[in-house]
């Protein structure tokens, strides 16, 4: 049987990194992948610029200002933020100015309001300065021609912020990974639709959708599809049409119903693996039908979940070039037992704060629902482990 590693090479080795490119507005643009550099087209500030309010002057007109004996100057105009001052500052002279003001020509330093007193056409300046003092230079922040951000980053909302400072409204973004999820099974109803005997509400849909979504990817198909071999390798053909990776749920186990094994004859597809050595989820199915590859997770809960967080993330990540698809790993202090021992890499639902990571209440079997709703983290219990103690330093993946 594979391991979790392998099984995870296998399907990336089947997809291509996503080229195709859009336009978005920046308003459309947070957490899209950059797929071009960003480069500056002017200087920001593009004009010297006051930091505060105040009167420009020229340094050397006020070196020996204090508050005994003033520096008188002329008053020659007034500049407001957002305006142009045509005029340059001679000596003895001011321009009283605001914050973020364009500092004039001849001026040097900026004197501020708080240490003047403006008279009728002259101002007293009762502290002296140097050249450059309250000056942002011109191109402070960033110089025409920087490349301020590379193609294929992530856009933050700081990033966001940096292509608007540029004045781009647009910006070219790599097209999103479309990700198709069916869940299977004749006892899997649809929230919404009337519970009868037998049935049970479909949750591994929700969960895997709501996780595309998290990472501003929803799904382009989200369906379910009864427990008949034709009728879900027509879907998966339909899916496989428009989507990039096709994830579904269910019937890959070896009971009668487990219809997947036939989908794949029917289809037909290449099957890339069946059964993975890990706890829970172990019949996890993947094929490759006309490119697409596909992923079939079990039916139970935590199996779906398991192995869509360890096999589906990776495939994200090659089909965007993004390792922010994959969990983030890392070193744990369980804080309490866990007395199942694992034959293989078991997995268990965690809550992680802290570095102490708990197992996350009584029920961990792979059918159950309830314990997924505080859990953030899949903890690995290694197979060598006989389960595991309170105390013990663990590896666990982060959501
Ligand atoms: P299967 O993998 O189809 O053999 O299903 C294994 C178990 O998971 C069965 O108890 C199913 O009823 C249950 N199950 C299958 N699909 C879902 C689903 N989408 N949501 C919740 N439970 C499911
Ligand atoms: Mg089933």
């Amino acid at each position: 049987m594979l391991q979790i590693e392998e099984a995870q090479a296998m399907l990336t080795a089947q997809v291509q990194k996503i080229e195709e490119t859009e336009r978005v507005s920046l308003a459309e643009a947070y957490g899209r992948v950059l797929a071009e550099d960003a480069a500056a087209r002017r200087d920001q500030p593009p004009f010297p610029r006051s930091p505060l309010d105040g009167y420009a002057v020229k340094a050397a007109d006020v070196a020996s200002a204090s508050k005994e004996s003033p520096a008188v100057l002329q008053v020659i105009g007034k500049i407001y933020a957002g305006t142009a001052f045509a005029g340059t500052v001679g000596a003895g002279q001011a321009v009283r100015l605001m914050t973020g003001a364009p500092i004039p020509e001849g001026a040097d330093t900026v004197i501020r309001q708080e240490d003047t007193l403006a008279e009728a056409e002259t101002v007293q300046i009762f502290a002296s300065s140097e050249p450059y003092r309250n000056y942002c230079f011109q191109g402070e922040d960033y110089k025409a021609g920087t490349v301020l951000l590379q193609k294929g980053r992530r856009l933050n909302a700081g990033a966001i912020a940096v292509l608007s400072s540029l004045g781009a409204a647009e910006v070219s973004v790599y097209r999103k990974p479309r990700v198709a999820v069916i869940s299977t099974g004749d006892e899997v109803l649809a929230p919404g639709t009337p519970w009868s005997p037998g049935k049970i509400y479909d949750s591994n849909r929700a969960y895997i959708c709501a996780r595309l979504a998290e990472a501003g990817n929803p799904p382009v198909i989200s369906m379910h599809a009864a427990d008949e071999g034709a009728r879900v390798a027509e879907e998966i053909r339909k899916a496989a049409a428009q989507a990039d990776f096709v994830i579904t749920t269910g019937g890959v186990s070896v009971g009668e119903k487990d219809i997947l094994h036939e989908v794949v004859r029917l289809l037909p597809a290449e099957k890339l693996f069946w059964k993975v050595r890990i706890k829970p989820g172990s019949p996890t199915l993947a094929f490759v039908y006309q490119g697409t590859p596909v992923l079939c997770l079990s039916g139970n809960p935590f199996g779906a979940i398991a192995n869509f967080e360890l096999l589906a993330r990776p495939v994200l990540a090659a089909l965007t070039g993004q390792q922010d698809w994959l969990l983030e790993k890392e070193e744990a202090i369980l804080q309490n037992d866990f007395k199942k021992p694992a034959g293989a890499r078991r997995f268990l639902r965690g809550c992680l704060k802290d570095g102490r990571v708990s197992v996350n209440s009584e029920n961990q079997a792979s059918g159950a629902v309830a314990s997924m709703a505080n859990c953030n983290c899949l903890i690995e219990i290694r197979p060598d482990m006989a389960g595991a103690q309170a105390g013990e330093t663990v590896t666990v993946y982060r959501f």
